[in-house]
């Protein structure tokens, strides 16, 4: 079959790799009807992820039809269409029955097409083994479209609980830090909570274009610091709540010195590297609150869904492309440099 497979820093490549099959009794196959590039693959893409294995192959947002089932799967049936997180867990393991499946011993905190844990093939492909298939498995309502449910899986579940956990209260003023996918849908999240206003931070200019489309007030690192922009446009005290949504040490610290004294940040960034700095004094006077870390997608892929349902939430308007999986090295280009107006790049295989 074909897959989008990654060979060193920029150099994602069409290859054919073996099919994927049922290995464990309770895997499934899931033939990918719809694939995406994260700005996850991006750090990955950038060299930035030391242990990657060449050759392999990417992508942790996929969904598609189950093809074929291991002889243990009982909620599954071949021909379902399903989504499946970004993150690999068994379901049984302690840390997955305290609803933290994303540390899953099991599979050692796995994620499709990851360095942790067991090595998982990603969802860049014609077809993808799903572990596990049981609990990893949600089947899709008839009468959604792919790219309505598809990004619970990933990126959606992510931008929501971004804002959930800064504690965003209703009247309070939120800051974004990173217009691109994942912060764009903290922003659609972050109204829900009934935020009184939304700046969003970036330095692209198109990216700042749809935030404001979105309800948001868009603020160039152009024009100078952020965080001094940010207390001047909330009459000198910073904002109540500041959501991380780049993964760089930059930013982190930028929302640390952008957030009001008592207020929250909430990061959902992804820090490669094992520590970055950290203005701890500030931190510390400031008596804020931080909370950050990975996504447990898995719980909140069926909770959601209604909120897509009704239209309170409408990730579809950040897609910018859709092209074909072999295209995919193009998508990856244009995405991480940010050419053609690239927002979301959605792969059809
Ligand atoms: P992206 O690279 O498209 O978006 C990042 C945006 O941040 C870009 O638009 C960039 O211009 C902007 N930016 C760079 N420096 C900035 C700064 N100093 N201040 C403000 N904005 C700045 O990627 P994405 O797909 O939106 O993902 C964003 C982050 O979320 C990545 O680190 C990704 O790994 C992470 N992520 C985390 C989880 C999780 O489970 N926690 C899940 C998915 C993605
Ligand atoms: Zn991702």
């Amino acid at each position: 079959m074909k897959a989008i497979t990654l060979h060193g820093t920029g150099d994602v490549r069409v290859e054919s790799v073996p099919d994927a099959r049922v290995i464990d009794p309770t895997d499934v196959v899931v033939r990918v009807t719809t694939s995406a590039v994260c700005g996850s693959d991006l750090h990955q893409y950038h060299g930035r992820v030391p242990g990657m294995d060449p050759g392999v192959v990417m992508g942790h947002e996929f969904m598609g039809i189950v093809e074929e089932v291991g002889p243990r799967v009982t909620q599954v049936r071949k021909g379902d269409r399903v989504i499946a997180p970004f993150s690999i867990s068994c379901g049984f393991c302690e840390w997955c029955r305290m609803r933290l499946p994303t540390q899953c011993t099991t599979t050692g905190r796995a994620v499709f097409g990851g360095r942790s844990g067991k090595k998982y093939p990603g969802g860049q492909a014609e077809a993808v083994r799903v572990p596990f298939a049981d609990f990893m498995c949600e089947k899709v309502p008839a009468g959604m479209r792919d790219e309505e449910v598809f990004f619970l899986g990933d990126i959606l579940s992510t931008g929501y609980v971004c804002a959930e956990n800064a504690g965003i209260r209703p009247g309070d003023s939120v800051a974004i830090f990173g217009a691109g996918p994942v912060g764009l849908l903290a922003l659609q999240s972050a109204h829900l909570f009934g935020a009184s206003r939304i700046f969003v931070v970036d330095r692209v200019d198109y990216r700042l274009e749809l935030a404001e489309e979105l309800g948001g007030t868009p603020v160039s690192l152009d024009r100078g610091d952020p965080a001094e922009q940010l207390r001047s446009l909330t009459g000198g005290r910073g904002p109540d709540a500041v959501l991380e949504c780049v993964g760089h040490e930059v930013p982190f610290a930028q929302a640390i010195q952008a957030v009001r004294a008592g207020g929250t940040v909430s990061s959902v960034g992804v820090y490669v590297e094992s520590s970055i700095g950290f203005p701890a004094r500030e931190a510390f006077f400031k008596d804020l609150t931080l909370k950050m870390g990975i996504c447990n997608a898995r719980n909140f892929i069926v909770p959601l869904m209604p909120l897509i349902q009704t239209g309170k939430l409408q990730p579809t308007r950040i897609i910018t492309h859709t092209m074909p999986l072999a295209d995919a090295p193009r998508g990856y280009a244009i995405f991480d440099k940010k050419e053609d107006r690239a927002i979301k790049v959605m792969l059809k295989p």
